[in-house]
């Protein structure tokens, strides 16, 4: 069948071991059209160089992974993420992209409401930059299992209290299935982000059962139990018409062959994002 990649967008982290001009010249030829970079592929290189190699190859950069990881105890600590935050900002903007991805971060030694006064504090010193770059600052709520170390948003209900807080048309919001399929205000919470204009960016993968590694066993879309396609009609419903960002971190797929594993993900995309393979094959209501 035919599908249409317009909207097709890979993290450069999900074929980790490509270097990122192998990862442009692969997606380019699978007639992919959106990469994500992890800073980790800007490694040694020329950023504004390899913006320039990427859009070459028709690929818009949609934005640069990752900052964030504000709260500290330690307010040195905090001072350099505020800093390592407007480098980030700098690089999107060097590599041309309009959007960084947060991973707020958090401080097991403190209480999440103090991370989360941290985290929007370390935002609110980071928009003047973003700002003047023309970058958006995306916080992406993660799962609650990271609560720990990684993130203290959990939800998007506090992902949108943060961005509604903040107010500015320089911070927004990603959506990603991983982390919020499991919430029962997903869908209420993602029509509040979109009516406030907060819906930037949405990633996608699959929770496999079972899930052996809670950081590297991400599965390809319809390979576990999230309802890609039913959050994905949610964020449309929502305004967002932006790209579908494949976001893969997997043991399992980085040992494979990385082309094979590319032509299953624009497989697992035309056939459980694009389309509902159950209701293709046995007539069953669409999600
Ligand atoms: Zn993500």
């Amino acid at each position: 069948m035919n599908g249409d990649l317009s909207k097709l967008c890979i993290h450069t982290i999900t074929t980790k071991p490509w270097k990122i001009e192998e990862a442009a010249k692969n997606y380019a030829e699978a007639g992919i059209k959106g990469i994500t970079v992890w800073r980790d592929a800007l490694e040694g290189r020329n950023i504004s160089q390899t913006g320039k190699m990427l859009r070459e190859h028709n690929l818009e950069v949609v934005s640069l992974c990752r900052g964030g990881f504000f709260p500290s105890k330690d307010p040195v600590k905090r001072k350099l993420a505020i800093e390592d935050n407007r480098r980030a900002v700098e690089e999107a903007a060097e590599l041309g992209t309009s959007m960084v991805v947060l991973v707020c971060g958090a401080e097991p030694d403190q209480s999440l409401e103090e991370s989360r006064k941290q985290i929007r504090d370390g935002i609110a010193a980071v928009i003047p930059d973003a700002a003047a770059a023309g970058v958006k600052l995306t916080i992406e709520p993660l799962h609650p299992m990271y609560a720990d170390t990684r993130s203290a948003i959990n939800t998007l209900a506090q992902a949108n209290d943060m961005a509604e807080a903040l107010k500015s048309p320089w911070v927004g919001i990603a959506v990603d299935v991983y982390h919020l399929w499991w919430d029962p205000y997903l869908e209420q919470e993602i029509k509040r982000c979109g009516k406030n204009g907060n819906l930037s960016a949405f990633h996608i993968c699959d929770w496999k059962v079972p899930t052996t590694d809670m950081l590297l066993d991400r599965g390809l879309m319809g390979e576990g139990c999230i309802p890609v396609r039913q959050i994905k009609t949610w964020v449309e419903e929502a305004g967002f018409e932006g790209f579908n960002e494949v976001e893969i971190f997997s043991n399992t797929y980085w040992k494979e062959d990385q082309s094979m594993f590319l032509d299953k993900i624009v497989k697992a995309y035309k056939e459980h994002v694009l389309y509902d393979m159950d209701f293709v094959l046995n007539g069953k209501q669409a999600l």
